[in-house]
């Protein structure tokens, strides 16, 4: 009766998790999404303490359970409440680490389990304790899960730059030799004694440790969003192992779940950068080789254009186009930048906002950051869309983005981000930039763009600036 009604909160949660995985994918639903997915786990988490049962036997051991829910909740309410949205990548690396330590966890305790029921007869070859599909899905579980955990380890720490990019001649000999000896530790724990598997199998686990941190170190700082993605996927796929390995239907429909939107996420930065993941994987973007590559040279004269003018230019204008980035993230300055289009639109101003695929730091960043400010969705253009509305744009006012308005991704083969889509905001009639100074974005290269004819400089915090701008424009 008991483990009819623990199927059956496994089937509620599976299916929580699926719907709020289709409504994460539109912004006006994606908050209701994620409390219903977490309302689901909450429902597999207790009944699974409370209904499952081994031999008749319950789980039992509820004050270590307790304690370590009650870490967890403090810990991750605290951390989720704390966090900038312009740092969310790195929380959301921390996490997936952890995430990947408990999958390979599972699969160590697992392993444990078969050694401690044998170990009385400890020259009993090991193969003949488990099957090798069996086997297979433990080591998996733990090779798998420890990559994640110290390749996100390191993404974290490359994301908040505690870790600098490291590569050296013959990485990837390296790598592939260690990933050998992962796997030749796995062969030798499964043909050895019970009473000797241990050995090989903890040299599983160090090797895999190692894998990890030399997988994620030389790729470079700008390429972490799209690595996270993968080792997210990574996480899913040895969670579905412990799926598999404790027979748990909700563990394995999580995990798949998180294996399957981790990989398609990765195909979907990968193609909205226009490079594979091969090259995201060896290349070296957005780290040191980016910041030497062509472009890093200032090219000529850029022009500044004032407060009033910029006030004058866009009240004037009939159609105003605003492309947010990274720096408007930054400055917190989504709520004013509404401001701006709601007094624009008062004085007759047609006002929209170009959104590209990958600006900010996170898939759907800008989207976030402007639904925070209640900006209206429909406002909100998809690059392609964006692009055919520039040709009929008086004014685009670009807020803290540079490497999404790059044409050099257009007309430099030797740019390190030559063929990722941009926003080509140079076909409308005036280009007005605000950033703080000419620095670079994140790939570590100079934009032409600031050079153009149409194009006019408006320095300083976007915040700041979008505040003095909405004052001036209601002088106008
Ligand atoms: P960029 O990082 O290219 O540029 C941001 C600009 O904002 C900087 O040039 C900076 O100039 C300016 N800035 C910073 N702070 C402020 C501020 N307070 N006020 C005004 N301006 C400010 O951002 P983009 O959004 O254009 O591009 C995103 C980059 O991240 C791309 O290279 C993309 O490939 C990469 N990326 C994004 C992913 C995603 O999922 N979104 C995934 C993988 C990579 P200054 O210092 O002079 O102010």
């Amino acid at each position: 009766m008991e483990l009819n009604i623990l199927t059956l909160c496994y089937i509620i949660a599976s299916v929580t998790f699926i719907l709020g995985l289709k409504m994460l994918s539109n912004p006006l639903t994606a908050r209701k999404g994620n409390l219903i997915a977490a309302a689901g786990m909450t429902i597999a988490i207790f009944g699974t303490i409370f209904l499952y049962e081994d031999d008749g036997h319950k789980l039992g051991n509820y004050l270590w359970i307790f304690c370590g829910l009650a870490i967890g909740t403090v810990a991750g309410t605290l951390a989720a409440k704390k966090v900038k949205m312009t740092a969310m990548p790195e929380m959301v690396s921390l996490f997936n680490g952890m995430g990947g330590a408990c999958a390979a966890l599972i699969s160590a305790a697992e392993f444990y389990h078969i050694y401690k029921l044998h170990i009385d007869a400890p020259d009993t070859p090991f193969a003949d304790l488990a099957t090798a599909g069996h086997y297979i899905t433990i080591v998996a579980g733990a090779i798998i899960g420890t990559i994640s955990y110290t390749g996100s380890v390191i993404a974290w720490g490359k994301l908040n730059g505690r870790v600098k990019d490291f590569s050296f001649k013959g990485q990837h000999i390296v790598n592939m030799i260690v990933m050998v000896l992962v796997i030749v530790s796995a062969v030798v724990a499964y043909r050895s004694t019970i009473g000797a598997s241990y050995i090989p199998f903890i040299m599983i686990g160090f090797f895999a440790l190692i894998y990890g941190v030399l997988f994620v170190l030389p790729i470079g700082g700008a390429d972490m969003p799209v690595v996270i993605s993968l080792l997210n996927s990574f996480t899913g796929v040895a969670a579905a192992c412990g799926g598999f390995l404790y027979d748990n239907k909700v563990m394995l429909t999580g995990g798949i779940l998180v294996g399957a939107a981790g990989t398609l996420l990765t195909i979907l930065m990968c193609k909205a950068m226009n490079r594979s993941l091969l090259n995201v994987l060896v290349g070296s973007f957005g780290g040191n080789a980016a910041a030497a590559s062509t472009g890093a040279t200032q090219q000529g004269a850029y022009k500044e254009i004032s407060l009033s003018d910029t006030a004058m230019v866009m009240s004037y204008a009939h159609k105003v186009m605003i492309v947010p980035g990274y720096g408007l993230a930054v400055a917190q300055a989504q709520h004013v930048c509404h401001d701006l289009e709601k007094i624009l639109e008062e004085k007759g101003v047609e006002v929209r906002y170009a959104i590209h695929p990958v600006a900010g730091r996170m898939p759907g960043h800008m989207n976030v950051l402007l639904a925070e400010a209640d900006v209206s969705y429909e406002k909100l253009m998809e690059m392609e869309i964006a692009n055919d509305e520039f040709k009929t744009t008086d004014v685009v006012l670009i807020l803290g983005a540079n490497d999404v308005v790059n044409p050099a991704a257009k007309n430099d083969p030797a740019s390190p981000i030559y063929g990722m889509p941009i926003l080509e905001v140079e076909q409308a009639k005036t280009v007005i930039v605000n950033k703080r100074s000419m620095k670079p974005g994140y790939a570590g290269i100079e934009n032409a763009l600031f050079f153009q004819p149409k194009t006019s400089m408006l320095f300083g915090d976007a915040k700041k600036v979008l505040q003095n701008l909405v004052a001036e424009i209601k002088n106008v």
